[in-house]
């Protein structure tokens, strides 16, 4: 049992803009400061002293962080600050990345929605986190901007461990970058958890698929999982399972079991224990493409 405590002292530093924030990082190593998004991971980790630092950077206030916008090349940016309220309830995100919304719907509560960003969720690398899945099945881009500059990282190479990010000293989550998806794709992100709402998720599968015009073959697959190893990963044997081939039963099966030999439960938690999850992976696997499959078609004959 982890108690927590009182909030420990620290100085508290808020800039007004990226560059502000970069100098920031730039001048303490990172065991030193920690960020502060919305805080609803950052003021756990304080009360419970898994961090301790010297001082606090809060982010709200750097607004070129706070946005989602529409490129010119048909693709999409969402600005690290951007709320899961902003993101459910975006217009843009509802018609082109409609799973995103929908993700964003079943994580915790209204009021949690309202502070808690899309960059914290993604940066604080838990393995139940339940935006990295289907943001790693669109294929999502990471921003990491630091004094030295910045520089683009496929998101499924950001997670390298429980609690661990490929962040260098300095660099913070400033962007996601997306693609347009294609007309005849969907994607499904569903998940498990005790109760309706305001708990961690147990189990959570990414699903997106794209399918041929005439809606007979995977053109592509992905499956990316939380709650199912220390990271959030894609399970890249699973989905070549299915690729380029029909939506069947035992094609299904295959797919479902070769997503439980790539997943590594956790044996320690008190949530679910390995066997179970795997269940849980195994049966979430199969109904998460299926569900992806009859929503692609779906739009697939509405576009025609
Ligand atoms: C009651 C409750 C229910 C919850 N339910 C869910 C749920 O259903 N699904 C889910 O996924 N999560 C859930 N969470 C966890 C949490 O709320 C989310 O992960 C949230 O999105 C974190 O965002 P934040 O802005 O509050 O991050 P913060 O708490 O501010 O930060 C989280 C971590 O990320 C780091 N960080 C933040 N922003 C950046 C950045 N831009 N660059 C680098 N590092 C950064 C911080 O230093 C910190 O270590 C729940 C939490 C609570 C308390």
């Amino acid at each position: 049992m982890t108690y927590l405590r009182r909030l420990p002292k620290f100085d508290f530093v808020s800039p007004n803009s990226l560059s502000e924030l970069c100098s920031l990082t730039a001048s303490a190593p990172s065991g030193e400061m920690m960020l502060f998004a919305g805080g609803t991971d950052a003021i756990l980790q304080l009360r419970r002293r898994e961090a301790t630092p010297r001082c606090v950077i809060g982010l709200k206030r750097v607004s070129e962080l706070d946005f989602i916008e529409e490129r010119a090349d048909g693709g999409l940016s969402i600005g690290a600050m951007t709320t899961l309220q902003t993101l459910m309830s975006s217009p843009v995100i509802q018609r082109h990345y409609d799973v995103l919304s929908e993700t964003a719907a079943q994580i915790g509560g209204v009021e949690l929605r309202n502070v808690a960003t899309v960059g914290g969720n993604i940066a604080g690398a838990l393995p139940c986190a339940d935006l990295p899945p289907p943001l790693m099945t669109l294929g999502a881009q990471a921003k990491l901007s630091s004094q030295k500059g910045e520089r683009w990282i496929p998101l499924e190479d950001f997670f390298v461990g429980f609690g661990q990010t490929a962040t260098a000293e300095g660099e913070v989550l400033s962007e996601i970058s997306l693609a347009r998806p294609a007309s005849e794709s969907a994607g499904v992100y569903l998940k498990f958890h005790d109760r309706q709402s305001m708990d961690m998720t147990v189990v959570g599968v990414g699903a997106f698929v794209e399918l041929d015009p005439d809606h007979n073959l995977f053109r592509d697959i992905r499956l990316a999982y939380a709650g199912s190893a220390p990271s959030v990963f894609r399970a890249r044997q699973a989905e070549l399972v299915l690729r380029g081939n029909a939506l069947t039963e035992e094609g299904l099966d295959a797919a479902a079991e070769a997503a439980g030999k790539e997943a590594n439960p956790r044996a320690n938690s008190w949530r679910a224990d390995p066997e179970y999850r795997l269940e849980l992976i195994k049966n979430l696997t199969k109904r998460a493409i299926r569900r992806a499959w009859e929503k692609a078609v779906a739009r697939g004959k509405a576009n025609l």
